[in-house]
């Protein structure tokens, strides 16, 4: 068909559609770079009501409703939907951490995934709209029950919390004067912060990558967060640190969310602080950091990334005003590896600097760790009130 001939078409289209709109009727929006239309998977996943998953290390994601089913991979022009595969001439893409489909990719998506639905292609967006179904014949569709796994956690109770004590083991984490390691001190902050959650939220489970001073590998610890998230719904990872500096004044704690943009120097040199670990793992394992690395395969849905903003920010805020010993150094953004690939709202705590004599003098006491702990607690719980309300 002629482009000319397809333009007419959808002119009668949108005439026709714009005319019948109904109440039932959803949109999503059409993104044009270079000339492309891509649909954004978030919108088309939160707004159809999908479920998906996502591989991180394959960048290969999968989207279903009820028995239908189409996996992607990033870059890649192709789609298999339904066991059937399709090719486009433009691949699907990650842009500004957003997953986008071509429009071309998406159409036969649309024919097999929403059969009780009219999808048509306007200039600027999607349009669904239900079909009448006035006539007998057609089958009553049941509504979706099972709502995707990580764009609704919001929407969703949250049931655990993932503590994760930094480092551990034949790593010490930052170290202090006087044989001081970083490694004791978050273990004993982060079983003072579950048994306060637990107190006071008797319900919600907490889990602990580990609970002695036991070695676990970076990627095991998310690996293990994104274990228990398939197994049960609604997860908060928190991951407890010391921070270490070569200047002897500086002091204060800080709170990290994921991204690849530190916010700023000391940011960036915090984070490769935690990721120093990496050399003391297995070269298998370090092989797989560099993949993800490489290829951004970073879980960083836009839902994902806004939650664990608000979590870090509940966290600080928290600590901010029940401490006034040391400065708040407020929320920040780095790449933590322990942070990526998390298929769950995700906060790194420095607690301090172990590096600053007064501060690591307080560090050391049980009566700071539970000052601490008490606030991080509190930030976390005042992160499962508010979400899904914000
Ligand atoms: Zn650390």
């Amino acid at each position: 068909m002629s482009s000319l001939a397809k333009r007419v078409i959808l002119f009668v289209l949108i005439a026709v559609l714009t005319g019948a709109a109904g109440q039932n009727d959803k949109s999503i929006p059409i993104r044009i770079i270079d000339g492309t239309s891509y649909i954004p998977l978030f919108d088309l996943v939160t707004v159809m009501n999908l479920s998906q998953t996502y591989d991180p290390v394959a960048r290969r994601g999968k989207i279903m409703r009820k028995e239908h089913q189409a996996i992607y991979l990033e870059d890649c022009p192709r789609m298999i939907i339904d066991g059937q595969l399709f090719t486009a001439k433009k691949p699907v893409i990650r842009s500004s951490n957003e997953i986008l489909i071509p429009a071309e990719l998406f159409d036969p998506v649309a024919d097999a995934f929403f059969d009780e639905y009219d999808v048509t292609r306007k200039s600027d967006l999607y349009l669904f709209q239900e079909t009448r179904s006035d006539t007998t014949q057609k089958p009553v569709r049941t509504p979706k029950k099972n709502s995707a796994r990580y764009t609704a956690v919001a929407a969703e109770k949250i049931g655990f919390i993932i503590l994760d004590a930094g480092h551990g083991g034949k790593d010490p984490g930052a170290i202090g004067k006087g044989k001081l390691y970083e490694k004791n001190i978050t273990l004993s902050v982060v079983k003072a912060v579950g048994k306060i959650i637990k107190q006071k939220n008797p319900s919600i489970k907490i889990y602990y990558t580990r609970s002695d001073d036991t070695f676990v590998e970076l990627g095991g610890r998310t690996e293990f967060a994104n274990r228990k998230i398939t197994q049960e719904s609604g997860g908060v990872f928190v991951s407890i640190h010391v921070n270490a500096s070569i200047v002897p004044k500086m002091s204060g704690f800080e709170t990290y969310f994921l991204s690849q943009n530190p916010t700023n120097e000391d940011a960036r040199s915090t984070a490769s602080l935690e990721n120093d670990v990496v050399i003391l793992e297995n070269p298998g394992r370090r092989k797989s950091y560099d993949d993800v690395a490489y290829t951004e395969a970073l879980m960083l849905t836009t839902q994902i990334q806004k939650e664990s903003r608000m979590l870090a920010d509940k966290i600080q805020k928290s600590m901010a005003s029940s401490n006034k010993e040391f400065p708040s150094r407020g929320v920040k953004t780095a790449d933590f590896f322990v942070l990526r690939g998390s298929l769950m709202p995700a906060a790194l705590v420095e607690i301090g600097y172990i590096t600053n004599k007064k501060e690591s003098s307080r560090l050391i006491t049980n009566e700071y760790q539970s000052k601490i702990a008490n606030a991080v607690a509190q930030g976390v719980l005042s992160f499962l009130s508010s979400v899904g309300k914000e």
